[in-house]
């Protein structure tokens, strides 16, 4: 049965309670919001909005994929809105990956903890020393000794590291199997020897801490039982691809929440800064034509990804990559117009953290690389269709 999305109650707990603890979030630690933050997460509980992304049988709303992305639009209004509500990236990847392929141990000691907002978790895949964009390339290795894995590597920019209980390290088991075979994704607790948190790594300048941040974290000879191995031996990029399928659907809608926010801003500093006595902004041509700009690119984006999360609802991910690609990086692009329009709109207040504007352009400035940079999916969506078209694929380099 289809559940319908509790949209008008979420909304109104985001203009009650989100929106008003933004100066506080953009002013301060994170963790010096803790004790305000539980009291909201509470709340959501309370309101029995808690999870939305999840099943009923694991004590979320039950909602399908499109339902769950309109959601997902309205928490994103507000950068603390996701958190809130305990359907937050990486946790909800995370979360999903050990619903569909944790076993009855791995769910009852991390996947309980995290439905109930105990926990938090992170997913440790990026290395500086080799480029992300290749999934299969990277260094960082899952050794065993008897019952166990000793991992050695590095990572970087692993989000939300910081006050994590775990991390999903993807370490290469076979070196010697095919590229897409070598990986696999092993559970680390974070506070296992030999794992260090190098440091929370600064983002445009700003380092940010527990939830809000992105590690550097070492893994030296960390010994983990084999029985932390998420899926079979091998399996981690094939469980890396699926992840990402509903997880794009998700950041996508986040973005375009991100995006109403900031055109709601833009259009009433617009309607009510005067540039003269009786002369407000919005009488300039060239702000009317952002604001108009704005809406077509905004309502075009929202309809796009729906229309994905549709047909992954219906036909599944695989059949969906082209969209999944194609929605990746136009609403990237869309999100970083309007923001950039935005704050254009408010002057020198749109550079301050009066507005979460700010905050915004350099945190999402990175929606164009991670989760594939927007390079990559031009590219795989491009290929598909002229191959289609007939072009003749390239011999596939062993990478
Ligand atoms: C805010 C943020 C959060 C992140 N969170 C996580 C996380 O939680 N866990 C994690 O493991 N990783 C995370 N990452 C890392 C992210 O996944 C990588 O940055 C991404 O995969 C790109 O890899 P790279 O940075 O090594 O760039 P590279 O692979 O070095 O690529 C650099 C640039 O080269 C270009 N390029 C690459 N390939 C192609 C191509 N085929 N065609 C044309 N141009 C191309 C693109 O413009 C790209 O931006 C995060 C990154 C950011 C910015």
């Amino acid at each position: 049965m289809m559940v319908a999305p509790p949209l008008d109650a979420i909304r109104a707990f985001i203009a009650r309670h989100a929106i008003p603890l933004e100066p506080a979030f953009l002013g301060r630690p994170f963790r010096d919001l803790f004790p305000t933050l539980e009291g909201l997460r509470a709340e959501v509980r309370r309101q029995g909005l808690w999870a939305p992304h999840l099943p009923r049988e694991q004590g979320g709303l039950g909602l399908s994929l499109p339902a769950f992305a309109e959601v997902s639009a309205v928490l994103g209004e507000s950068p603390i809105g996701h958190y809130l509500f305990n359907c937050q990236a990486p946790d909800v990847g995370n979360q999903e990956l050990l619903l569909s392929h944790g076993t009855p141990a791995q769910r009852a000691t991390w996947l309980d903890p995290l439905v109930r907002g105990e926990i938090r978790s992170c997913f440790a895949m990026t290395e500086p020393e080799f480029a992300g964009s290749n999934p299969v390339w990277m260094e960082t290795r899952a050794v065993r000794n008897g019952d166990a894995y000793v991992i050695t590597g590095h990572k970087w920019f692993t989000s939300s590291a910081d006050g994590a209980a775990f991390t999903i390290v993807m370490a290469v088991t076979d070196p010697d199997a095919a590229p897409h075979r070598r990986a696999s994704q092993i559970i680390v607790p974070m506070d296992a020897p030999g794992l260090t948190l190098v440091r929370n790594i600064p983002v445009m300048g700003e380092a940010g801490s527990d939830y809000a941040s992105h590690a550097e974290l070492r893994f030296d000879k960390v010994r983990v039982p084999v029985t932390n191995r998420l899926g079979d031996e091998g399996e981690g990029f094939a469980l890396a691809q699926e992840r990402l399928g509903p997880g794009r659907i998700h950041h996508c809608m986040r973005w375009i929440g991100i995006c109403e926010r900031a055109f709601t801003l833009m259009v009433r500093r617009a309607a009510t800064r005067e540039l003269a006595p009786g002369e407000p902004l919005g009488r300039q041509q060239v702000v009317q034509h952002w604001i108009a700009e704005s809406r077509a690119e905004i309502d075009a984006a929202r309809l796009l990804v729906l229309d994905v999360a549709h047909r992954i609802e219906r036909e599944g991910a695989s059949a969906a990559r082209d969209g999944i690609s194609l929605i990746k990086f136009h609403v990237a692009g869309v999100l970083q117009r309007v923001l950039d329009r935005a704050i254009q709109v408010h002057g020198a207040l749109g550079m301050t953290e009066e507005t979460p504007l700010a905050y915004w352009y350099r945190h999402e400035r990175g929606a164009r690389i991670y989760d594939g940079p927007d390079e990559v999916h031009k590219s795989a969506v491009a290929k598909r269709i002229l191959a289609a078209a007939g072009m003749p694929g390239r011999e596939s380099k062993a990478r």
